[in-house]
């Protein structure tokens, strides 16, 4: 298949880049970033530091419409839906990996796949997908026992937080228990009333320097306690994620998948 790269300056873009040269299956076709990116016509092999491969990085995604069978976007949510439109109208699918969307913004993208598909997922890495099935287990036998507690640590250039995952971590656990997360979740913690009702899901975020990801779940209980982590040191887990996806969308001509449905991970429980 090939495959655009859009937000190709990125610190994702940079190793969605050197993920898909190093691709068998995969051929970058196309590379993009931002229209006053200084990395504008520069070979994108050299932007990676690896050899030339003869793709310019361009400003416009939808003048690259015929050179692309599928994109995939790590950006930011406005920049993505605007990739996304451009997708729909040329018949592409996505991988999307963007993370901070509204509710709102995750109905277009909802929408946009009753004519194409896309694998949307806040995280790609198969650790932490693993986590989430781990997550509804636990929660399954001690979660209705526990208080709750999502943490989560990232870089300092982060702009959303909780993390995307976290809210998913959050999300895996409220299903489990028949709890909407909407009404259950407390975030951040601040104030002198706040015993809390067990039937909540606290979060809680840091940003600080170079973390590429870090995120746990606790279950404390009245004399014991787990915790289930996940810590990531190379975004290379992510982009590789993306890769499966992109593979595994090949014969895939409309709908909304994770990366449990291209892992084969049965949902949660
Ligand atoms: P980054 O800031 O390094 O990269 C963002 C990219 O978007 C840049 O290349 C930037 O040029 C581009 N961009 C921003 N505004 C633009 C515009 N107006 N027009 C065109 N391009 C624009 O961020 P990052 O660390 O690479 O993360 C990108 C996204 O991926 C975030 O939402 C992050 O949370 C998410 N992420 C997801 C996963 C996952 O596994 N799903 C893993 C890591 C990061």
């Amino acid at each position: 298949m090939r495959i655009a790269v859009v937000g190709a300056s990125g610190r994702m873009g940079r190793c969605l880049l050197k993920a898909v040269i190093l691709s068998k299956q995969l051929e970058l076709n196309v590379a993009v970033a931002r229209s006053n990116s200084p990395l504008l016509g520069k070979d994108a092999g050299d932007l990676v530091a690896m050899e030339s491969v003869n793709i310019k990085v361009i400003a416009d995604l939808a003048t690259a419409t015929e050179q692309f069978d599928l994109l995939i976007d790590f950006t930011q949510p406005e920049v993505s839906l605007q990739y996304l439109q451009i997708c729909r109208q040329a018949g592409k699918k996505m991988v999307i990996g963007t993370t901070g969307y509204s509710d709102a913004q995750q109905a277009i993208i909802r929408h946009a796949t009753k004519e194409i598909a896309i694998v949307l997922a806040p995280n790609m890495s198969v650790g932490v997908n693993l986590l989430f099935k781990l997550l509804a287990t636990t929660a399954n036998v001690i979660g209705a026992h526990s208080d709750i507690e999502v943490t989560e640590a990232h870089h300092r250039h982060k702009t959303d937080a909780p993390s995307g995952t976290a809210l998913r971590m959050g999300q895996v656990i409220a299903d489990t228990l028949g709890y909407n997360l909407k009404d259950c979740a407390v975030y951040g913690c601040k104030g002198d009333s706040l015993a809390r009702d067990r039937q909540t899901i606290g979060f809680s975020a840091i940003r600080a320097g170079d973390i590429v990801g870090e995120h746990t779940a606790m279950f404390v209980a009245e004399g014991e306690r787990i915790e289930i982590t996940h810590k990531a040191s190379n975004r290379m887990i992510y982009a590789n994620g993306a890769m499966r996806a992109a593979e595994w969308l090949k014969d895939k001509n409309c709908g909304l998948y994770d990366m449990q449905d291209v892992l084969g991970i049965s949902k949660f429980t």
